[in-house]
């Protein structure tokens, strides 16, 4: 039997009539689509939002697996409570206070990576047509369960400081003036996927605040607030509320993406039903993927791991600027101090999604902006993710797509259209 391929369409699907209705709202993500191509060495991926697992050391993993096989392996090996290891989670507490995040124990719970923690979330919180406010451009997986869940996806003015308090009051205001229910503000508020932008300290407190008045809850996505630069970002929006804001972390980027654990941090009513939802989808997170993180964190010097990733993210982050710099001047770019993401803006009249089977050609690949849009926007974007190639891979990527691009300019200049 063939398996069918990430991003190649099915043909003929005889259960068609027996599909539930959101289902139809299940589309392959453009990033996903991606893969296999990809996945080719001769590619440089500037597409893909994943770790440098390399730079890992692999002595730790085996070190604090081998310390679990031997101390604890009749837990690790069996079904957990739905709430998730209980050292794990006074480990996490640790965590969350480098961002300032003071939370119990019994208000955390362990999740299958954080993209769990924001499907359980919308499950929870959205009927169909409900509102959820997000940055412009959001996280595709975010977008992506949004859309699943038949939610209204209503994009707010994001600009180098991050979302606007202003403008968010000005959505949620004439939303629910239309009659609308404006149930959640989703952001990533450090080093944000796919801009790279950061919220500024002043906006967070106002966001608290716009949100407070109108009863609607704050979805705080924090994966890259550890892998900053130079200088930390202000302090979490759950380190400010406590009540109105649910925190999401996740082991992934600071880890392993493939040992799947995230975590989540939400009011006492909520945490409660997310344990039961949480149960009721997975029974117990992964036990065995808790307790090794658990075990590591224990033996190993994790700060220092953490240091390692932020130096050479920044360097890849230089590598892609100075690239940038010297091959494609006239392309405005973000400019993250932390994380893994740059967000292009291309000359006027180009469109990145057209555009990506030629830069594949060329062998590279990035993701096009109108991923990270529910509403068709973004065909001007491109989001460059610099932190799984090498420095010189990056630098050799951001070159071959200055081919592309400067050959579409010139098209332009001369024809008036992109090829
Ligand atoms: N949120 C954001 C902003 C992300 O970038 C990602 C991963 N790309 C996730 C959530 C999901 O991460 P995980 O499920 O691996 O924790």
């Amino acid at each position: 039997m063939s398996e069918t391929r990430l991003g190649q369409a099915t043909n003929f699907d005889s259960w068609k009539h027996a599909y539930a209705k959101r289902a139809e709202n299940l589309a392959v993500s453009e990033v996903r689509a991606l893969f296999s191509v990809v996945s080719r060495p001769e590619v440089v991926s500037l597409a893909g939002g994943m770790p440098d697992v390399s730079a890992m050391d692999n002595d730790l993993i085996r070190t604090a697996f081998d310390s679990l096989m031997s101390s604890r392996p009749q837990y690790a090996l069996q079904y957990g409570g739905g709430q998730g290891d209980l050292r794990l989670r006074e480990q996490i507490q640790e965590i969350m206070e480098l961002e300032g995040v003071h939370g119990s124990v019994e208000d955390l719970m362990i999740t299958t990576g954080s993209q769990h923690a924001l499907e359980l979330l919308s499950d929870l919180f959205l009927d169909q047509g409900d509102v959820v406010l997000v940055e412009s451009p959001s996280y595709v997986g975010a977008v992506g369960i949004f859309r699943h869940k038949e939610a209204h996806i209503e994009h707010v003015f994001t600009d180098a400081d991050g979302i606007s308090p202003v403008a968010v009051a000005e959505a949620a205001d004439r939303l629910i003036a239309d009659g609308k229910r404006v149930k959640l503000l989703y952001l990533v508020p450090n080093f944000a996927n796919p801009s790279g932008v950061t919220l500024s300290e002043s906006r967070r407190d106002e966001l608290i605040k716009v949100c407070a008045e109108r009863g609607i809850l704050i979805i705080e996505d924090n994966p890259y607030g550890q892998l900053y630069f130079d200088k930390q970002p202000p302090r979490a929006l759950r380190a400010r509320e406590a009540e109105g804001v649910v925190y999401l972390g996740s082991f992934s980027k600071i880890l392993s993406p493939g040992l799947r654990v995230g975590y989540v941090l939400a009011p006492p009513a909520i945490r409660e039903k997310l344990v039961l939802a949480n149960e009721s989808a997975v029974l117990s997170p992964a036990t065995f993927a808790q307790m090794l993180i658990s075990e590591y964190l224990s033996i190993c010097d994790w700060k220092a791991q953490i240091a390692s990733y932020r130096n050479l993210y920044r360097e890849k982050r230089d590598a892609a600027f100075s690239a940038l710099e010297q091959y494609l001047p006239k392309v405005a770019t973000t400019r993250p101090e932390g994380g893994f993401f740059l967000w292009l803006t291309l000359p006027q009249g180009l469109n990145s999604k057209e555009m990506l089977p030629l830069a594949v050609t060329e062998l590279v690949a990035y993701t096009p902006g109108t991923a990270f849009f529910g509403d068709g926007r973004g065909k001007e974007n491109i989001r460059v993710c610099f932190s799984h190639p090498t420095s010189e891979r990056v630098k050799i990527g951001i070159q071959r797509l200055s081919n592309v691009i400067n050959r579409q300019i010139d098209l332009i200049d001369t024809f008036g259209v992109q090829q």
